[in-house]
């Protein structure tokens, strides 16, 4: 028999989903052992009953064996969803960086409500000036952004903005055969090849925009740590996967980019932005050349890890 799954979307770009239609082949094959019981990317019907002809205002998601939610939790829509689907599913998935630490929407997290209307209302350059939202029939926003597992208890994790395919496909296989899935525990350093000679050499972090030395068809074995030049690449605190499972190189470092931490940390409590000003201080770089050292928490700001002063202050923090 089938396995039922259902599979929602909170505060999400639908990357995630798009992510699990890139299992391709793998996803034709596992297809025929899985029932999507309930999926809003391909037909919403969350509030309006399975057959989209109630009128309930809430959500009915029937029962399933999996549950899969990407995106996180901003107002009290996404709220209801998340622990509904805590209710209907035996196994509970945080798919996309988005739901395990918050992801980029968290940066909302330094500001206030009131700064988020003004700046969005009324100081967007390609905005016309427009009071602040106030139909009732729109959903309550919470206080901050929160990652999914703040509210819900999560079972499975899969990080990355957007996880690659590969651990999605051995999540899914996993679960059809009653495994633990064997995803990676690492770091993206450990993962990339590039040329490391040795701490010490560089004094400074250089900005983001300048480019990485290297000689063009040069193979990536060949270049020399983009953080050994100087380039703020984060993948001694991020958690390896971007590489997926058949032997290729980290993403954006392939790219001649530094890593950006889109995995989040190497461990799912562990704190990027503290890990980072470690690692960089352990190899003699002044910690003060980091131009924006919340930017370090781009995607992993949820669990309170970014805050707007006011809250900061009144935690006394
Ligand atoms: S983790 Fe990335 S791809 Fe997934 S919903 Fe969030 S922003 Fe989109
Ligand atoms: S710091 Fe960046 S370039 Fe250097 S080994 Fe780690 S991931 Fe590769
Ligand atoms: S190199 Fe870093 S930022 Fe780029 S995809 Fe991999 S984990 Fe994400």
């Amino acid at each position: 028999m089938p396995v039922k799954v259902a599979e929602e979307w909170l505060g999400s770009c639908s990357g995630c989903e798009i992510s699990i239609l890139n299992l391709g082949e793998t996803l034709l094959a596992v297809l025929p052992q899985l029932e999507f019981v309930h999926i809003p990317v391909l037909m919403d019907h969350k509030y309006y009953g399975q057959t989209g002809s109630g009128d309930t205002h809430h959500p009915e998601i029937p029962q399933a064996t999996v549950g899969i939610v990407s995106g996180n939790i901003r107002n009290a829509e996404h709220l209801e969803l998340a622990r509904k689907m805590r209710e209907s599913c035996q196994v509970l998935i945080a798919l996309g960086t988005c739901a395990t630490h918050g992801g980029i929407p968290a940066l909302i997290n330094q500001f206030s409500d009131a700064e988020l209307f003004q700046r969005y209302y009324r100081e967007t350059e390609t905005t016309d000036p427009a009071a602040d939202p106030d139909d009732p029939a729109l959903p309550r926003m919470l206080e901050r952004t929160f990652a999914l597992d703040e509210k819900v208890k999560v079972d499975l994790y899969l990080p990355g903005c957007p996880p690659h395919p590969d651990q999605i496909a051995e999540a899914i296989v996993a679960l059809l055969e009653g495994r633990a899935p064997n995803l990676p525990e690492k770091s993206v350093c450990d993962t990339c090849p590039t040329r490391r000679e040795g701490k010490g050499s560089v004094k400074k972090i250089r900005r983001f925009l300048q480019n990485a030395q290297f000689e063009p068809g040069q193979p990536l074995d060949q270049m020399r740590c983009l953080l050994e030049q100087g380039l703020l690449c984060m993948g001694p605190v991020t958690r390896a996967g971007c590489a997926g499972s058949h032997g290729e190189d980290p993403r954006c470092v392939s790219a001649r980019v530094p890593c950006r931490g889109c995995f989040g940390p190497v461990k799912q409590g562990g704190n990027q932005m503290l890990d980072m000003l470690n690692a960089l201080a352990s190899n003699g770089i002044d910690v003060k050349s980091v131009p924006d050292r919340l930017s370090l928490l781009r995607f992993s700001g949820g669990h309170g890890r970014l805050q707007n002063p006011t809250r900061r202050a009144k935690a006394g923090c």
